[in-house]
């Protein structure tokens, strides 16, 4: 093939390269940047369209500005959220860090709202308490308005233009160039142009959020198709607890977009068809609040048992109108938008109907609280892989565990990028030059774009139904309840998908701006951690947190109270495990316990 030539790639040198322009690709590339450092940024899409612009209710820090509030409150608290399985070294660094890189935030161009004394305006969030759970809720949340994720990226990005990181948008990346010695750098297709382009680099970190779209129903852009997880696997990685997937108790009922946890936050809450506010019987002190996995459990319950609205009684309402039109329109203005546009409703008349979505990636690639990526040595102990990091919702570090609690991953993405940053620098220190690359190390990228421009046309079946199929079978198969026969069911149909995947066709074989070929390759990318994500859930026999089984109700400590790993290799997905770090920093560790909201 003539595109295997050496001349048609273009090739060029950067200190670091970063996938991905979201909130934590963007942090990290202005901690290096800022100190000196050559940076370049991947990005499919323009950077501002990142997920993160999507970031609707705020970001976590204990800043104590509406009442009295401690960095340690947050970690019980998001060590609980986690149902334990978070790492909490992990955590206790990313809840101390908080009030100061939000505060930094600010500086750098943030526009948080405020409260009337000036100080950045705090709402509460799920899951947040006071004195370990016996002082009450706490408000954490720090928010601009309800377009928070907006606001912070569109000042990172702005810093980032200062401080003269490059910028390559619309390049999708193909293949990470790896060797025994690490990785080097990383293959990527000039989206517009059709062009190959090979990145040398000292260092390259996956910031490319998350994978939402392997469900049907799901509050995440079409561009969160996991492509930083599906690198790390095609590079022999495995994934770490990607069976815990979380669901917003609150999409818009059939289409999916998000109704942040903020309203119920500023005083909204969810009723059943007959009315009743049903989450005080389910959580009798937090009620709207209690944490992500316990709202989304309630609500299906309430549908399984014939009390959920609408004609196919499978939604809830979320009702704010009793907030009144003032504070629903100075706090919440997109969440009234998205209202009147995607359910036709205007929520400060009427209830808005919801159910449990699909919203956010637990697991991601393995790394340890400097961002850099590890994995399981020969002798059980973790080794780290050199050269790369991972950050973000891509990464799991893991902060969240098995349920996430709304407003950290905003602070996740922010903390981590910097420290990442931080941690690569000190790698750029011991390695000055870039290492000579294998000579054809080039090829694997090539050969995923052009399998699919051969395949233009071919007649097959399009990727488009593929897609379909491997969502409905993720959506109905994977869903907010699981048992073992459904599950292994699932499993059973999404590996004979996966085996016809690449007999798919796409309508288009040009080179030029073609979004079907992207799609494809989104698609293989999907399909891999659609398949690590059901292996593990199939696998882990126990509920916690978002991974909930009718078969197996409790939480089992003995057994389970690990972390999942799942590779692919030779075609066929492997699972290992490794413990949890249960040992803070500095502060005691919170031992297992029973969670009640
Ligand atoms: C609707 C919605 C609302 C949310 N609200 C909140 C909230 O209020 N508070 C909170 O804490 N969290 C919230 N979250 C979660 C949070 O916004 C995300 O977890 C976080 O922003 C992810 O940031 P990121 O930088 O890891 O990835 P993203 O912002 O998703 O960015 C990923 C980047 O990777 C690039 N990329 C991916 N694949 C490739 C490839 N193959 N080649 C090149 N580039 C690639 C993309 O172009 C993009 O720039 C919300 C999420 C959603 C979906």
């Amino acid at each position: 093939m003539a595109y295997l030539s050496t001349d048609r790639v273009e090739h060029h040198f950067h200190d670091v390269v970063i996938i991905g322009s979201g909130g934590a690709g963007m942090r990290c590339a202005l901690q290096l940047a800022d100190a000196g450092h050559r940076v370049a940024i991947i990005t499919k899409v323009l950077p501002t369209r990142s997920h993160t612009v999507a970031a609707q209710g705020g970001i976590n820090a204990s800043l104590g500005n509406v009442d009295s509030d401690h960095w340690h409150w947050h970690m019980y608290d998001t060590v609980k959220g986690s149902d334990y399985l978070g790492d909490q070294d992990a955590i206790e660094y990313m809840c101390r860090a908080a009030p100061l890189l939000v505060r930094e935030l600010e500086h750098q161009g943030v526009p948080f709202s405020r409260l009337e004394n000036g100080r950045i305006y705090q709402r509460p969030f799920g899951g947040q308490s006071r004195e370990f759970g016996a002082g009450g809720q706490a408000a954490r949340t720090c928010a601009a308005a309800d377009r928070t994720g907006h606001a912070i990226l569109h000042s990172m990005y702005q810093q980032n233009l200062r401080a003269g990181t490059h910028f390559y948008q619309e390049f999708f990346a193909l293949d990470l160039i790896t060797d025994d010695g690490g990785c080097q750098g990383v293959m990527a297709w000039d989206i517009a142009r059709g062009e190959y382009h090979l990145f040398q680099a000292k260092a390259v970190i996956l910031a490319t959020g998350g994978a939402g779209r392997v469900f049907r129903v799901t509050t995440n852009a079409h561009i969160c198709t996991g492509d930083g997880g599906a690198l790390a696997l095609a590079a022999g990685l495995p994934l770490e607890d990607m069976e815990f997937f979380q669901f917003h108790p609150t999409g818009i009922a059939h289409v999916g977009p998000l109704i942040t946890e903020g309203v119920r936050g500023e005083g909204g809450y969810l009723i059943n068809a007959e009315g009743e506010r049903f989450m005080e019987r389910y959580a009798p002190t937090a009620r709207d609040l209690a944490s992500r996995d316990v709202v989304s459990r309630a609500i299906a319950q309430e549908i399984r048992e014939g009390r959920g609205c609408g004609p196919d009684r499978d939604y809830v309402l979320l009702k704010l109108d009793h907030l009144g039109e003032e504070l629903i329109l100075s706090r919440l203005p997109n969440i009234h938008e998205l209202a009147l546009r995607f359910a036709d409703v205007d929520c400060t008349k009427e209830p808005i109907p919801v159910q449990p979505t699909a919203h956010y990636t637990m697991g991601g690639i393995p790394t340890n609280r400097f961002g850099e990526v590890v994995y399981p040595g020969y002798d059980g102990k973790e080794t780290v892989f050199p050269g790369l990091y991972a950050i973000g919702e891509a990464a799991c570090v893991s902060v969240h565990g098995a349920n996430r609690l709304g407003g950290n991953s905003l602070l996740e993405i922010i903390v981590f990028g910097r420290a990442c940053g931080n941690q690569v620098m000190k790698r750029l220190k011991q390695h000055r030059y870039h290492p000579p690359l294998a000579k054809d190390c080039w090829q694997q990228g090539v050969a995923r774009v052009e399998h699919w421009l051969d395949r233009g046309r071919s007649g097959q079946e399009g990727i488009a139904g593929v897609r379909l199929q491997m969502q409905s079978i993720m959506q109905e198969h994977f869903s907010v309840y699981r048992t073992h026969e459904v599950m292994a069911e699932g499993v059973r149909k999404l590996e004979s998908l996966a085996a016809s995947l690449p007999e798919a066709s796409i309508g288009d074989g040009n080179r030029l701006f073609n979004t079907e070929l992207i799609e494809a390759m989104e698609l293989e990318n999907l399909m891999s951690l659609a398949r690590v994500t059901a292996a593990g859930a199939l696998a882990r026999t126990e509920s916690r947190g978002a991974h909930a089984r009718d078969d197996f109700p409790e939480r089992d400590d003995q057994d389970w109270l690990k972390h999942t790993l799942a590779g692919i290799r030779d075609g066929r997905v492997q699972l290992d495990y490794k413990p949890v770090r249960m040992q803070p920093m500095t502060v005691d560790a919170f031992p297992p316990k029973k969670r009640v909201y």
